[in-house]
């Protein structure tokens, strides 16, 4: 079987549903381009371990992004 990004899997970051094309990163899937940047910078920084300890700790960028908007 090959391997393909998922549609309808949850976002390694924050754990929404990630409907629409999915950001991918290490095979890891991301709901928007703000929880893959995070990822990406808790890798380069040796800090995965970030999330062996965390069920999807992050909170999505996406809704942080709408609320500055509101704001
Ligand atoms: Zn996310």
């Amino acid at each position: 079987m090959a391997v393909e990004a998922k549609i309808g899997t949850t976002c390694f970051h924050c754990g929404d549903k990630v409907e629409e094309t999915p950001y991918v990163l290490d095979s890891h899937t991301f709901c928007c381009l703000g929880c893959q940047t995070v990822y990406q910078i808790l890798s380069q920084n040796n800090l995965e371990s970030y999330y062996r300890y965390n069920t999807h700790p992050g909170k999505s960028q996406k809704l942080t992004e709408a609320g500055s908007l509101l704001s």
